[in-house]
């Protein structure tokens, strides 16, 4: 094991930056009402924990809350009718499908249903082109916290190279788009399963984000000397929640390295909670 000179960015204090601005924001709009509706689908634990902590931070900053629980036998058209009558009723600012749905469930026909203005997580074909054409929308959480990490930690993006291994819609696609936009400036790489020489790629990254879920698949070898990584995968293992970094192994080459768990997961929530107000500002709300 290296001895740890990294900079360890921890997610809470930048969670935290962003809800303040959240409250913030609510509370100079005069407190309207927000609300967040969720659609779970099924009894996947993990799923089930993310939801539930999504509302506990609502919560907390005074969005307010609808659940939507669908059994696991759940029929696509029931689906559908649920997230319709979601997409139409105007006490509801923002809807978020948790994924993934059980396999008889065809996500894309689901995703077609939710306006634009109330897709909080980013996953629509809407959302999606307004992000690769540059003009507002809702960026998915998951991304959108990764840069709102690195700004609060002060990271500099600008003409440094940025790898991100990873490529799904949710994650990788959308952040390697995100870093390379105007006023970030980063010249992006995107890595998959397919990439020939990860490890050289990899090390002639300044950041690196990892997001493939495959545990400790990052180490000292990826890693050039002071460059930046962050850790995005999440892989359950018996010792626990552990991410695609081997963070003891590159602590000593990387000048700083996101923690698993405690860095993006966190970042992920406090972005939902962000794209709602923003999706309340849509709907002319606030
Ligand atoms: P997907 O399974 O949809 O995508 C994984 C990506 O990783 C694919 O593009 C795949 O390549 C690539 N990949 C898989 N194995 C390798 C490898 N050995 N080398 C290089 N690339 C590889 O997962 P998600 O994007 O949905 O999630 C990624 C991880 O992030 C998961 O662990 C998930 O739990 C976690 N996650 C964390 C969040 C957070 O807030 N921290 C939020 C959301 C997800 P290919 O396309 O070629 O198959």
């Amino acid at each position: 094991m290296n001895e740890t000179t990294a900079r360890i960015l921890e997610g809470a204090p930048a969670r935290d930056a962003v809800l303040a601005r959240v409250a913030g924001r609510l509370a100079a709009a005069g407190s309207p009402v927000v609300r967040l509706a969720t659609v779970l689908v099924g009894n996947d634990a993990p799923s089930r924990r993310y939801v539930a902590s999504k509302h506990a931070v609502a919560g907390e900053v005074g969005i307010g809350s609808l659940q939507v629980e669908l059994p696991a036998d759940t029929t696509q058209a029931a689906l559908e009718d649920r997230v319709a009558r979601l997409a139409t009723d105007e006490s509801v600012h923002g809807i978020l499908v948790q994924m993934p749905l059980p396999a008889h469930l065809d996500a894309e026909r689901v995703l077609a249903l939710i306006p634009a203005a109330k897709d909080v997580d980013g996953l629509t074909e809407a959302s999606l082109g307004r992000l690769m054409r540059g003009v507002p929308g809702h960026v998915g959480c998951t991304p959108l916290g990764v840069i709102e990490l690195l700004a609060h930690y002060g990271i500099a993006t600008a003409g440094r190279h940025a790898v991100v291994v990873g490529r799904s819609l949710l994650v990788g696609l959308p952040l390697s788009v995100l870093l390379a936009r105007k006023g970030i400036d980063a010249t992006a790489t995107l890595a998959h399963s397919r990439s020939q020489n990860l490890v050289e790629v990899c090390r002639s990254a300044d950041i690196i984000v990892s997001a493939t879920g495959v545990a400790h698949s990052i180490g000292v070898a990826h890693v050039k000397p002071g460059a930046v990584v962050i850790d995005v995968g999440i892989s359950r293992t018996e010792r626990g929640i552990v991410g695609d970094v081997d963070l003891a192994a590159i602590a000593g080459v990387a000048s700083a390295v996101t923690p698993m768990p405690g860095g993006t997961g966190l970042m992920t929530v406090a972005c939902l909670m962000s794209n709602t107000l923003d999706a309340a500002a849509m709907q002319g709300v606030l």
